[in-house]
């Protein structure tokens, strides 16, 4: 799907309800009173009905469209926003596009989106070799705004504390194309706002999303240090005299500093409370970087499973 398809697969509300339940049909229905996989479809209702105990389903009811007012073309227009391209759109720059009134729905919905994001992208644990660093975000506290001492750095009161991992395996022999690329192949990243870079809940999030299995390779910082019992071999590096810390960690370094750049130039204001979404967004569409065009289809899928 790009965006001059769009319009032809996609003319009108009619062709998007058409396509949803198509989608929804493919990926199974269950009826919530008996557990039935069969239904009717009540056109008029726009409902399922099962076939067993006469239960309807909205086509809307366990998906991210659910309790929401919104067309379904305005929905399909909005995925089709926030996969057509690696950066993002800030919800006033939809709202122009789709030529709504209301500001509100238009958040909230990319918003539902992009937990959607988080939520399929959950499903995996990351395996092999990765490497991890903590960023800083900047994040806009409303409570905290009015404070004039700021301190720097790690604990900074206005900076979210952000733990980043990504695949990164190393590559034994390069090929000439590739002679000037880093010594590591990027798989994929996960991205976790933290309370605190302590090693205990360092640990705690890297056992819940790292397969057991793997080599993490990270700096010397001290919330690092109990990694080894959680993983099969953790190698830090003091990166404090190294002139050139991007060739040791590389990928980790360049998807701090690229989703910084796309939440920086698109969302002025991070509200702490949605940075996470907005770093599932990043991560979503990072490791899903050689879908091409199909990852509209996917979001949508994934928009329907997670409600
Ligand atoms: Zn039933």
């Amino acid at each position: 799907m790009n965006l001059l398809d769009f319009g032809s697969y996609f003319p009108d509300e009619g062709s998007c309800i058409e396509h949803f339940k198509a989608q929804r049909e493919q990926l199974g229905l269950c009826c919530k009173k008996c557990n039935n996989t069969t239904h009717y479809w009540k056109k008029d209702k726009l409902a399922f009905q099962c076939k067993k105990c006469g239960y309807r389903t909205a086509l809307r009811s366990g998906t991210v469209l659910e309790n929401s007012h919104l067309s379904y073309l305005h929905w399909y227009k909005a995925i089709l926003m926030l996969s057509a391209t690696k950066k993002t759109f800030s919800a006033y720059e939809v709202q122009r596009q789709l030529r709504h009134d209301n500001y509100e729905p238009i958040w909230k919905m990319l918003h539902k989106i992009r937990e959607a994001m988080g939520k399929r992208d959950c499903r995996y644990k990351l395996t092999e070799f990765i490497e991890i660093d903590e960023g800083f975000f900047e994040t806009i506290d409303t409570e905290n705004q009015k404070d004039s001492v700021v301190k720097r750095g790690r604990g900074s009161q206005k900076q979210a504390k952000v733990l980043v991992l990504i695949e990164s395996k190393p590559i034994e022999e390069k090929t000439e194309k590739y002679k000037h690329k880093p010594d590591r192949l990027v798989g994929h990243v996960k991205m976790i706002i933290m309370n605190d870079l302590r090693a205990d809940s360092i640990n705690k999030e890297i056992e819940a999303v790292v397969d057991k299995d793997t080599i993490v390779l990270s700096d010397a910082y001290k919330g690092y240090n109990k990694l080894e019992a959680i993983i099969k071999q953790h190698d830090s590096i003091n990166t404090s005299e190294l002139k050139e810390v991007h060739k040791v960690l590389p990928w980790v370094h360049s998807a701090i500093g690229n989703a910084k750049k796309i939440l920086q130039g698109i969302h002025h204001s991070n509200g702490k409370d949605y940075l996470q979404n907005y770093l599932d967004e990043f991560c979503y569409k990072y490791n899903r970087r050689n879908f091409g065009e199909k990852i509209f289809d996917r979001l949508l899928l994934a928009c329907i499973e997670y409600s």
